[in-house]
This record gives C-alpha cells, sequence and structure tokens, in this order.
C-alpha cells in the first residue's frame, strides 16, 4: 500500500464518520447539551489539528511503519508462535484493544498520566468533538506504547492499520450524542462500546470516571470489573465532566493544553 493511497484511506474514512454522527447528532441528539457546540468545537477541532501535525512531524513512520519493519525481521510474539496470515491480523487487532484498555485504565491511576488525559474527561458536553480531544503529549505517548506493543507481539502492519481505522471510527461514534434504539443497544454493547456505555466513563462521579475504559470492544471492562450499566443520577440527568475545569473559558485551546499543568484556575 502506497503512503499517499493509505493517508487518503485514512483521511477520507475519518471525515465520512465525522459527518454522519455530526448530522445525526443534530437531527436525533441523546441528550441537551449544556454548553453547546459553538464554545467547544473550536478548541476541540483545534487539538485535532495539533495531534495530526505533532505525530506527522514527530513520527512520521509512526505504528504502521514499525510494524513492517518488525514483520519483515520476524520479530515479536506472533512469529514465534506460528501466528500467521489472517490469525495474525485477527489476533493483533485484538490484542492492541486489550493494550489500549490497560493503558487507559493506568492513565486514570498515575496521577501524572491522569493530568495528561483528564482534558479528554474535562469536556463539559459529550458529542463527537471529544472522541479527538486528546491531549498532544498522551497522543504521542499512547503512540509510543502502541509501537511498543506492535514490535513485541510482532503485529502485523495491516492488522495495525485495522486497528487504528476502527479505533477512529469508534472513538466518533461511542462520544457522539446519539441513541441507539432501546431494544438493539443492549444488545450492540456486547459487540461494541455503545455511546451509552461511554458516557458512563465521562460522569463526574469519580467511581464512574473510572469505569467503562474500553474503546473498541466492551468485553474487557465486563473480563476485568470495570463495567458499569448506567450512571446513579441517570443518563439525562448525570453531570458529564470533572469538578475542576468547570468553566467554559476552558474549552479554548490554550487552556485545553495548558490544563495538564494547572491544578485549578
Ligand atoms: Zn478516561
Ligand atoms: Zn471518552
Amino acid at each position: 500500500m502506497s503512503p499517499g493511497f493509505e493517508i487518503a484511506f485514512r483521511a477520507g474514512g475519518a471525515a465520512a464518520v465525522f459527518a454522519c454522527m455530526m448530522l445525526w447528532e443534530s437531527f436525533a441528539p441523546r441528550r441537551h447539551l449544556t454548553v453547546g457546540r459553538r464554545p467547544r468545537w473550536p478548541g476541540n477541532l483545534g487539538i485535532l489539528a495539533i495531534d495530526i501535525v505533532a505525530v506527522r512531524l514527530l513520527v512520521p513512520t509512526a505504528a504502521v511503519g514499525v510494524a513492517l519493519i518488525a514483520t519483515a525481521r520476524g520479530w515479536g510474539l506472533f512469529p514465534l508462535m506460528g501466528l500467521l496470515g489472517w490469525a495474525a491480523i485477527v489476533a493483533g487487532v485484538v490484542a492492541l484493544d486489550l493494550v489500549i484498555y490497560v493503558q487507559h485504565v493506568i492513565f486514570h491511576h498515575v496521577p501524572a498520566l491522569w493530568r495528561l488525559h483528564r482534558m479528554h474527561h474535562a469536556d463539559l458536553d459529550l458529542d463527537v468533538t471529544t472522541g479527538v480531544r486528546f491531549h498532544p503529549l498522551e497522543i504521542l505517548l499512547s503512540l509510543a506504547i502502541k509501537m511498543a506493543a506492535v514490535v513485541t507481539l510482532g503485529v502485523p502492519a495491516l492488522a495495525v492499520l485495522i486497528f487504528e481505522v476502527l479505533l477512529n471510527a469508534t472513538s466518533m461514534f461511542n462520544h457522539s450524542n446519539v441513541a441507539l434504539p432501546p431494544r438493539l443497544e443492549p444488545i450492540a454493547r456486547w459487540i461494541v462500546v455503545t455511546p451509552q456505555m461511554h458516557q458512563v466513563h465521562h460522569s463526574i462521579e469519580r467511581s464512574e470516571t473510572d469505569s467503562n475504559f474500553g474503546f473498541n470492544l466492551p468485553w474487557w471492562d465486563r473480563l476485568f470489573g470495570t463495567y458499569r450499566e448506567k450512571p446513579a443520577a441517570g443518563e439525562q440527568a448525570m453531570t458529564i465532566g470533572l469538578p475542576i475545569f468547570r468553566d467554559v473559558a476552558e474549552s479554548r485551546i490554550v487552556r485545553l493544553l495548558t490544563q495538564p499543568f494547572r491544578s485549578a484556575h
């Protein structure tokens, strides 16, 4: 696959999912937004632009490039175990999902890492743009962790590409202000993390913030006891965000970038 095609495939796919979710939440919003789009979108989308530039400038080869090198040299656990072809691709996607689940739990429990990650949680509303709002330092750190996992396991490049495209899409989907039909949602959350399931993770209540860590696959939360069906205050009444950074001015891009280094306002 040529690098040009790969970039076009990623960008085109992400833009299409973003547009679909944006339209869906405009026509059928799940919750009434408290501060709305206007104060938040410039900051959230500005962060996305900074993240894209930071990754392209600092780690241009990224995880797919590392996977190509690792596979060509036969590095990693998968080749050692004889996992090849499609088995390695499926195992690679599932294993990377487990890695980011564990990473997410660690980012909540190690204070220095929580400072980076809490900027994602400080969003006062949940919508498609929350799904791309991650501090650039968190993005670079997760990329380094993903690259280490790819080399250690010997994940094929195609699995890395599938995983990254999937993660972008599901992150935008499960942060969107949309609701799956009530009959379908309880079934869907056995297969994929749904917006209603991830909403619990954005509760202001710490015990709820520390639940439903999954991004793609919902199984890890159920397996490791971090699953919560719904927020105590109810889906409509619950407060989104954190006890700190509740000022709308905290949605501005400079404030978002400096939040990890500030204790309050
Ligand atoms: Zn989190
Ligand atoms: Zn989230």
